[in-house]
Order: structure tokens, then C-alpha cells, then sequence
């Protein structure tokens, strides 16, 4: 996320309280996982692409596996160092279950960007069909930012009143 992008924190946690998204991510995440059984990579979880700043990576995501990670672990991230991810902690993800695609997808094992690669443009029609069928917005935020305007807007929203709805997103 550049700081431009408004992110839908509403929509989010409106969507997060729903039971068919929370089927259809988890079925989702159940084929990546499937996917990445069978694709021979192995990460051996030493958590070195948690560390963005460190590792020069950066993880993107939509607003559909936002609201599916708000479901399972709340939309106020622990404190972490800058530049790494909040959910890594004494060298593993205490998020495992609900992590985005990107994290599953993702090996630091030479040669696996190009399987990668393919496996996310063969899920993103069915991610974006999701976000049309679940009346989400689909947006596509880097996840760091992502999870500072989660935390900052819905500790807004969660203030008397706010929650009175208004048009589009933010
Ligand atoms: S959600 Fe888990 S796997 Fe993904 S970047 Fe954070 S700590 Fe790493």
C-alpha cells in the first residue's frame, strides 16, 4: 500500500462476520495448499520472508483474504519491529491458519518464482470472482500497510457512532 490507497476497513470487517466467506477463503486456501503439497518446494519456516525490510520482499493481498485473516485474528496486529510482519514472533507465524495466498505460495527455494507465478494468474479470475460474489471491493494492498490502516480504522470505527454507514470506502 503507497498511502494513496483507501483501504475498505468497513467492507473488511463487515464481510469478516460472514459465513460464506469464511467457506469459500477456506476452500480456496485448502487448493493452494493442495497445490503447494504437490509442487515438490519446501519451506522450511525459518521465517527470513517474514522479515520484509531484511529480505527486500514485499506481500500483497486482497481485500478477501483481509477479511478472512480479520475473521480468525482480529484487526489489531501486535507491535513488531518496522519492516517485518507483526505475526512473526520467536521465529514462527502464530497466524498460520489464516495467512494470505502470498504466504503460502512463497518459497525462498531457488526456481520456484516462475511455479509461483503461475499458480497465482491461475487463482486470481476464481479471488476476483469471490470478491463480485461476496459484494466486496477487490483491492490489492501491500500487506504491512494493509495492516496499519486495518488497526487505525477499526479502532475508529469501533468508537460510538461510527458505524453509521457511508458510500465507498474508507
Ligand atoms: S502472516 Fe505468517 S507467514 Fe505471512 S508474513 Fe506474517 S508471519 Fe510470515
Amino acid at each position: 500500500m503507497n498511502g494513496q490507497t483507501s483501504l475498505c476497513v468497513r467492507e473488511i470487517l463487515s464481510a469478516s462476520g460472514s459465513r460464506e466467506l469464511a467457506a469459500s477463503v477456506g476452500r480456496l486456501y485448502r487448493h493452494v495448499d493442495r497445490a503447494v503439497a504437490g509442487s515438490g518446494f519446501q519451506c522450511s519456516n525459518r521465517g527470513l520472508c517474514c522479515d520484509f525490510g531484511q529480505y527486500g520482499h514485499k506481500l500483497f493481498v486482497t481485500t478477501v483474504e483481509l477479511a478472512y485473516f480479520v475473521r480468525g485474528q482480529g484487526a489489531q496486529a501486535p507491535n513488531t519491529p518496522v519492516g517485518r510482519c507483526p505475526y512473526h514472533q520467536e521465529g514462527v507465524c502464530v497466524a498460520r491458519r489464516h495467512r494470505p495466498i502470498g504466504c503460502r505460495l512463497f518459497f525462498c527455494q531457488p526456481g520456484s518464482a516462475d511455479w509461483q507465478e503461475r499458480q497465482y494468474q491461475a487463482l486470481r479470475s476464481r479471488i476476483i470472482a469471490l470478491h463480485e460474489r461476496l459484494g466486496l471491493p477487490y483491492m490489492y494492498v501491500e500487506w504491512l500497510g494493509g495492516l496499519v490502516q486495518l488497526a487505525e480504522k477499526a479502532g475508529l470505527l469501533a468508537e460510538p457512532g461510527a458505524l453509521t454507514p457511508k458510500p465507498g470506502c474508507g
